[in-house]
C-alpha cells in the first residue's frame, strides 16, 4: 500500500517538498470496518485549507500524517451487513492506495449506473454546491443573467449548465485559458466568456454583461469579486461559493474595495458550505443524474495516473491545469 502524507505546512504556494510518498503495509479493518482498494481519488481547492495550521470548518491536515478526502474504491474485504467484497464505495480516505473506512462512513455506489468518477464529480459534492449555490444560496430565478467564475472547473461549469437549463438569461464565464473560454461557449452553451489573464476583469465583464447581472457565483474572490459587485443590477445575489484566488495568498488581499455598492444596489451576498445542504442531495442526483445521462449537461475530467502524482495533480488544479473535475486514477 501507498499513501501521501502531509511533509511540511506550505507558506504560499505549495510545492512537492510538502508532500511525502509511503509505502506501508496494506491496513487491517476491525469490527464495524472494510478495507478498500481505491480506484479513483479527488484533488480539492478546499484542500490547500487544510494544510494550513488554522481552525476552520474542517480540521487541518496533520503533519507526518496522511492526507484524506474523498474517494471511491472497491471493497477487499468486509465483516459487516450490506457489504461485500466487489461493492464500490464513497468515503473520506482519499490520498491513499487502500484504505480502512468504518461502514457508517461509506455510501455504496453503482459504477453501471454512472462512471465511478462522477460520484466525485458532477454527481458528487462539487455538483451538489453548484445546484445549492445557484438555487439557494443565490435564490436563482428564471430571466437572471448569471455570471460565474471558475466556469471551466467541476463546480462552475455545472453553475452555468445548470442556469442555462432553468432558463437564465444569459450565462457568462471567466477562466483563464483560451481553450477554457472556448469551451465554454462551444461545449458548455455559455453566451459569453473571457480569460481573465487577459485583461482587468472588470472591463472584460463590464464588456460581456453590457446590462448587468443579477447573480454573481464566486468561485474566485479579488479583483473578480469586485468586478462582479460593480457590475451588479438592483436586489443582485452573490454566492461566495469559494476564494482560490486567495489561497496561496501570504498577504490579505485588498479587493473587493467597493463595498458600498452593496448598499445602494441592495445586493445579497451569501457564504455557502455544501455540507449545510446535504439534506438536497436526493432532489439533486434525481435531477441532475437524468440530464448528465442524456448529455443535456456535459462535464469534463482530467485525469492524472497514480497515487506518486496525486501531488502534482493537487498543485496543478491550483494552478489550472484540469479542464471539469481534476481526478487522480489509483
Ligand atoms: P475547479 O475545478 O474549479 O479547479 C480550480 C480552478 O481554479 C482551476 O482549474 C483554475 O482554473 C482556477 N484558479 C486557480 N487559481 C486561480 C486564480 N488566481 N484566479 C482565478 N481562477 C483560479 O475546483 P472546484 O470546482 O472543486 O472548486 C471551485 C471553487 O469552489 C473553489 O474556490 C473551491 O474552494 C470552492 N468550493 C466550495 C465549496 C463550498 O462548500 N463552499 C465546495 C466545493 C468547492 P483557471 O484555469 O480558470 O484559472
Amino acid at each position: 500500500a501507498t499513501e501521501v502524507r502531509l511533509a511540511a505546512r506550505p507558506h504560499g504556494v505549495p510545492t512537492q517538498d510538502n508532500f511525502d510518498i509511503v509505502d506501508t503495509e496494506v491496513p487491517a479493518p476491525g469490527p464495524g470496518q472494510l478495507l478498500v482498494r481505491n480506484v479513483v481519488m479527488s484533488v480539492d481547492p478546499a484542500m490547500r485549507g487544510r494544510m494550513n495550521d488554522v481552525k476552520s470548518y474542517a480540521p487541518p491536515f496533520v503533519v507526518g500524517e496522511a492526507m484524506y478526502g474523498g474517494a471511491v474504491g472497491e471493497v477487499l474485504e468486509s465483516t459487516v451487513d450490506g457489504f461485500a467484497a466487489g461493492d464500490h464505495v464513497l468515503h473520506q480516505r482519499g490520498w491513499r492506495t487502500h484504505a480502512v473506512v468504518d461502514a457508517k462512513q461509506a455510501a455504496k455506489v453503482d459504477g453501471s449506473v454512472a462512471p465511478l468518477s462522477t460520484y466525485l464529480g458532477v454527481l458528487g459534492m462539487p455538483g451538489l454546491t453548484a445546484y445549492a449555490g445557484l438555487l439557494v444560496s443565490a435564490e436563482f430565478k428564471p430571466g437572471d443573467t448569471v455570471f460565474v467564475s471558475g466556469a471551466a472547473g467541476a463546480v462552475g461549469s455545472l453553475v452555468g449548465q445548470l442556469a442555462r437549463l432553468k432558463g437564465a438569461k444569459r450565462v457568462l464565464g471567466s477562466a483563464g485559458s483560451a481553450e477554457k473560454v472556448r469551451h465554454l461557449t462551444e461545449d458548455l452553451g455559455f453566451d459569453a466568456a473571457f480569460n481573465y489573464k487577459d485583461g482587468p476583469v472588470a472591463e472584460q465583464l463590464a464588456a460581456a454583461a453590457a446590462e448587468g447581472i443579477e447573480v454573481y457565483f464566486d468561485n474566485v474572490g479579488g479583483e473578480h469579486l469586485e468586478a462582479a459587485i460593480a457590475s451588479m443590477n438592483l436586489h443582485g445575489r452573490i454566492t461566495v461559493c469559494g476564494m482560490i484566488s486567495q489561497y496561496n495568498a501570504t498577504e490579505p488581499n485588498p479587493a473587493p474595495r467597493n463595498l458600498a455598492q452593496l448598499i445602494a444596489k441592495r445586493i445579497t451576498m451569501r457564504g455557502m458550505l455544501v455540507l449545510d445542504h446535504f439534506g438536497l442531495r436526493e432532489q439533486f442526483v434525481s435531477e441532475v443524474a437524468p440530464l448528465v445521462a442524456s448529455g443535456e449537461i456535459k462535464y469534463s475530467e482530467t485525469f492524472v495516473d497514480g497515487i506518486r502524482n496525486a501531488p502534482e495533480a493537487f498543485l496543478g488544479l491550483l494552478r489550472g491545469t484540469n479542464t471539469g473535475k481534476m481526478l487522480v486514477r489509483l
